[in-house]
């Protein structure tokens, strides 16, 4: 059995070194991240293009995605970048006036200027991460007023989040809109938006990808606390392709304890409106620095598997940390392992709904039909790929193959929950029925079925045009008549 979890590999200078990025992909990325928090267009560039190429070379598809930096808000600079430590109790001023390299033990700049006017006192904000925590007393113009409530450690540029949301922000930054010309340019697959709080970010972003001629698919970030709503997450979600769970900023602005129910509410949200999601963030921190992980990041790596999410990710592991190839072979090995549970098979997806269209009446009753007759997989003729997401929506451990001419498809099935790609050849519809035979001919081939085995086919048949899947047939391996 292929594994059905698709694991999303961020890239960066570890990945940059000699055979690290083949061997990351041969151990199973699916799907390569660009972070454009890091790095120049042309690192970003050479990073695509190797992984297409690497994917070419081994006749196989790589999925991109290259992840906008957003309105990241962020302390500026200590002067000569010290490193400032503070105690509990300390005052410390968050100053929006004060130069950008000239931070001291008393006060630090601020990169986002409306900061002052964003927050109240009583308001708590967490740097780094959360790593240091600062109770707002005071403002005073242009100045915040704050008590150390955790101690720790600041240094240059790092993060700052507000305890329950609220920043004003626009999720597209002047920065953002540049990166997106460069996704177009990259040809990216999935573009994803970091801190939208709205539908409406999610539409600008792409109405800005369809104005630089990108096709690709928006993966919204949720990763504040106001996304969480219950009518602003469903708007978020049925505007995008799919959503990522992003952990670490969500998980310091909503608190870690929170974490947890979230993410299961998330990925049941995305599924039930048939969009994709990623699970992200410290799945195996620790494995920067070590050859293993420990026990509870492998708990943690199997339980978003178990809770259905399409994709689980890695940041630092791969991009930065010194050991990116186990990482990507642990997430392989635990996916693998979580995926054997009976509850990672079943599903009662749309069990009591009526169904909207033809092609997704067709989606549901193949995976029934395939389960029921224990069909090896289904094969979906596919142009847009949306038939195989429909599917997949149905956990279920039969494998579906995408099978398209269009590489873009195949492209972006990477990310889908047990879905492969499978290129053919464009045919006429006067072909209609060799391309039964040809379906099951590359399946052989790829040793994915033997004589025998069922295969539930569907695929669109209409006089005069391709796409619209209309029909399912289910065909017998080493039948003459297809
Ligand atoms: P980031 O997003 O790594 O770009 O911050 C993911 C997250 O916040 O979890
Ligand atoms: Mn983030």
């Amino acid at each position: 059995m292929p594994r059905r979890t698709k694991i999303l590999a961020t890239l960066g200078p570890a990945t940059d070194v000699d055979g690290v990025l083949s061997s990351i992909l041969k151990a199973g990325a699916n799907v390569v991240r660009i972070n454009f928090s890091h790095g120049s267009e042309g690192e970003h560039l050479a990073r695509v293009n190797a992984s297409r190429d690497w994917a070419k070379k081994n006749d196989t598809y790589v999925g991109v995605l290259m992840d906008l930096q957003g309105p990241k808000i962020r302390i500026a600079a200590f002067k000569n970048g010290v490193k400032v430590k503070l105690s509990i109790g300390d005052r410390f001023i968050l100053d929006a006036e004060l130069d950008e390299n000239s931070g001291d033990q008393n006060s630090v700049g601020i990169a986002y200027k409306r900061l002052p006017t964003d927050v109240k006192p009583g308001n708590v904000l967490l740097i780094d991460d959360g790593k240091v925590v600062l109770e707002v007393i005071s403002i005073q113009g242009k100045k915040i007023a704050t008590k150390v409530l955790q101690a720790g450690i600041l240094s240059d540029n790092k993060g700052i989040n507000l305890r329950g949301g609220g920043l004003s922000a626009n999720a597209l930054t002047e920065k953002d809109k540049k990166d997106i010309l460069i996704a177009a340019k990259a040809k990216a697959d999935y573009v994803a938006l970091s801190f939208p709080v709205s539908a409406d970010d999610v539409r600008e972003t792409k109405k800005l990808l369809k104005e630089a001629g990108s096709n690709a698919g928006v993966i919204a970030k949720i990763e504040r606390a106001e996304a969480l709503d219950d009518e602003v997450i469903k708007g978020i979600i049925v505007e995008s392709a799919g959503i990522m769970v992003a952990r670490g900023d969500l998980g310091v602005e909503i608190g870690d304890p929170q974490l947890p129910a979230q993410q299961k509410r998330l990925i049941q949200l995305a599924r039930a409106n048939d969009r994709i999601v990623i699970t992200a963030t410290q799945m195996l921190e620790s494995m920067i620095d070590s050859p293993i992980p420990t026990r509870a990041e492998v708990f943690d790596v199997a339980n978003a598997v178990l809770d259905g999410t399409d994709a689980v990710m890695l940041s630092a592991e791969t991009a930065a940390g010194n050991f990116p190839v186990n990482a990507v072979k642990t997430m392989n090995e635990v996916c693998l392992e979580a995926e054997k549970n009976p509850i990672a098979k079943v599903s009662h997806h749309r069990l009591h709904e009526s169904f909207k269209f033809v092609d997704e009446t067709i989606a549901m009753s193949s995976m029934y039909a395939a389960n029921h007759i224990n069909a090896k997989v289904v094969a979906t003729l596919t142009q847009t790929g949306k038939t195989s997401l429909w599917m997949s929506r149905i956990s279920s451990n039969i494998s579906i193959f995408a099978i398209s001419y269009n590489i873009e498809t195949l492209q972006k099935v990477t990310l889908y929950r047990g879905v492969y790609p499978c290129s053919i050849e464009k045919h006429s519809s006067s072909e209609w029925d060799k391309v039964n035979e040809k379906v099951i001919e590359t399946l052989t081939k790829r040793e994915v079925v033997t004589k025998g085995d069922l295969v539930v086919l569907t695929k669109g048949m209409h006089k005069d045009k391709s796409g619209g899947t209309n029909m399912m047939k289910i065909l017998c391996v080493g039948d003459s008549n297809y």
